[in-house]
């Protein structure tokens, strides 16, 4: 798969965004990125059938929706990306197995799985992005490793996937927990610095507090990066497998249409003039 995939991964690089950029510009976006398993009681919601029918049949797919679909939507894209590689469609590969990542990405972020997604009811607001941006911006590149070995084959991939949800509707407790406990020790100059971003000097955690952040989740932003990281590696190769294991050289080195280029183009556009997301932030 290497040989598809390494010639262009400044494509997947450019594009796993793109399902966040079309929050920008369809409302049926946002709900795919997110479930709020706490709508559904307790760890281990026993009350949520794992299955989608079952799901709709007790809960009506309006309030799936409302509380969002990510685990469900992953299998959708499992799906698309099968079907793309059984016809050997590349544009089709390219894109689903840039946006499947996406999704999966997502999936692994403990805040992705709970109501209170940016602390907004318990006063940490920013808590989202702090998690997600600024403590793997800060050190990722400095300390995580992310050689993870091969891609395994996924027999079930709605256990898979349930299986990471839980782990991450779990892991979100002690994500805020933990910044609310370390808040209590940090004063606010010391909380936050003016530092660079883009080339802009803007307000943000502080690096002590952001170091003293990761030294108490015990590294779990790295941890979900990697399984994240295994989880995309595992989905594209499952897919590839059950479309019969197509050879791959020759599609490699194709490009991507003009009309294509326009849809992304436009798609960018939407997202620059876009005031703000289509149902719930971050
Ligand atoms: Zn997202």
């Amino acid at each position: 798969m290497m040989l598809l995939y390494k010639p262009n991964i400044s494509f997947l690089e450019e594009h796993a965004t793109d399902p966040d950029k079309r929050r920008y510009a369809v409302l049926e976006e946002a709900p795919r990125h997110y479930i709020d398993m706490d709508r559904y009681g307790k760890y281990p919601f026993d009350g949520l059938p794992r299955k989608w029918k079952d799901a709709v049949e007790k809960f009506s797919e309006d309030s799936l929706k409302a509380h969002g679909i990510v685990p469900w939507h992953i299998q959708v894209m499992l799906n698309r990306l099968t079907f793309a590689f059984a016809k050997k469609d590349f544009i089709a590969i390219m894109k689903n197995s840039a946006e499947i990542g996406h999704y999966i990405g997502d999936a692994h972020v403990p805040l992705h799985t709970s109501s209170n997604h940016n602390g907004q009811f318990t006063n940490q607001r920013g808590i989202h992005g702090f998690w997600e941006s600024r403590v793997p911006e800060l050190l990722a590149e400095k300390q995580f490793d992310f050689l993870i070995g091969k891609a395994d084959y996924i027999s079930n991939p709605s256990d898979f996937i349930w299986n990471r949800i839980m782990e991450s509707a779990k892991a979100s407790d002690s994500v805020l927990l933990f910044e609310k406990e370390l808040n209590k020790q940090f004063r606010e100059d010391r909380k936050y610095a003016f530092e660079e971003r883009n080339g802009k000097i803007i307000k943000q955690y502080s690096s002590a507090y952001t170091i003293a952040y990761n030294n108490k989740l015990d590294d779990m932003v790295e941890r979900r990066m990697r399984q994240s990281i295994y989880a995309v590696a595992s989905f594209w190769y499952t897919a590839w497998i059950n479309a019969g294991q197509p050879y791959l050289k020759e599609l490699a080195h194709q490009h991507f249409s003009i009309e294509e280029q326009k849809s992304f183009d436009s798609l960018n556009m939407q997202w620059r003039e876009g005031s703000r997301m289509l149902g719930r932030e971050e």
